[in-house]
């Protein structure tokens, strides 16, 4: 009842990018991708440990926060494959120190949140954009979160900024319904990665937030990844500006 299912698309011909490909949901929608035939690019800060990534993904380094970076990494990947399918706005960070009430939260904490959650995920969709453009085709998905629907104590940065991933999605896909680009987003509640390991390690207790999930544990990985797969094919043609959460029933619960 606990496995990994998935349904088989066919990615073959296109070309993906993923920013924080090299680690949890990123590195699951990378894998997930890289199944499908697509070619992969993960972008990531850090380089991942080389028995993760599958083979064929292609690594670049890139600091997503940096306009300079994006712009030279999106212009390195149309040189070498000719164009971009889709884009998942992935990478981001919920630190340890940004578990303060607001009055108490470091100004850099914030910046850099600022930075890598919101202003790296304007910056890679801008840059990739133009090129969609001119195919007149292509998919945005921007990973937001189950905090951007509903508060939890001490996220009052993290959760307002998921919400504006939100409606960055939104906003975008609107602006370029008519040139055959889709902008979606994704609202997954807990997932097993090193992030809300590092994230329970700071609040304490695994136990309650898997049974703040109707079906009673956090997601894998490989649940994001599914629903990202789907949003990105021609089967969800007419999804756009949506937000699909990923929750095991988080949202439904209030
Ligand atoms: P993670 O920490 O496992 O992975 C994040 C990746 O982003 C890492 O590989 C990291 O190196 C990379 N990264 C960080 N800063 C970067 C930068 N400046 N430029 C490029 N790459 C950078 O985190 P995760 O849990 O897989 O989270 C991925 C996304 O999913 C985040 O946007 C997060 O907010 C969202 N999310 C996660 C959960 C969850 O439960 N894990 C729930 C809801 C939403």
């Amino acid at each position: 009842k606990n496995e990994k299912a998935m349904v088989r698309y066919d990615y073959s011909d296109r070309v993906v990018i993923v920013t924080g490909g090299g680690s949890g949901i990123g590195l699951g929608i990378c894998q997930a991708f890289a199944e499908s035939n697509a070619t992969v690019i993960c972008v990531d800060i850090d380089q991942p440990d080389s028995t993760e990534l599958p083979d064929q993904v292609v690594f670049y380094h890139c600091d997503v926060s940096d306009q300079e970076q994006c712009s030279s990494t999106v212009r390195k990947v149309i040189d070498r494959f000719g164009r971009i399918d889709a884009l998942i706005n992935n990478a981001g960070i919920q630190p340890a120190d940004s578990y303060h009430p607001i009055d108490e939260l470091p100004e850099n904490v914030f910046d850099r949140m600022v930075g890598i959650n919101f202003r790296g995920y304007h910056l890679m969709a801008r840059n990739v954009i133009p090129q969609m453009k001119q195919q007149q085709r292509g998919v945005i998905c921007n990973i937001a979160s189950g905090q951007a629907h509903r508060t939890a104590r001490h996220v009052g940065v993290y959760g307002p900024i998921k919400a504006a991933n939100i409606m960055q999605a939104k906003q975008w896909a609107v602006e370029y319904a008519r040139m055959g680009i889709r902008v979606v987003s994704v609202s997954p509640g807990a997932i097993d990665t090193p992030m809300v390991r590092a994230s329970l390690e700071a609040q304490g207790g695994g136990e309650a937030l898997a049974n703040r999930h109707p079906v009673g544990r956090i997601g894998r990985v490989d649940e994001v990844a599914n629903a990202v797969m789907w949003l990105c094919s021609d089967s969800a043609s007419f999804v756009t500006g949506a937000d699909l959460e990923v929750d095991g029933g988080l949202g439904a619960f209030g």
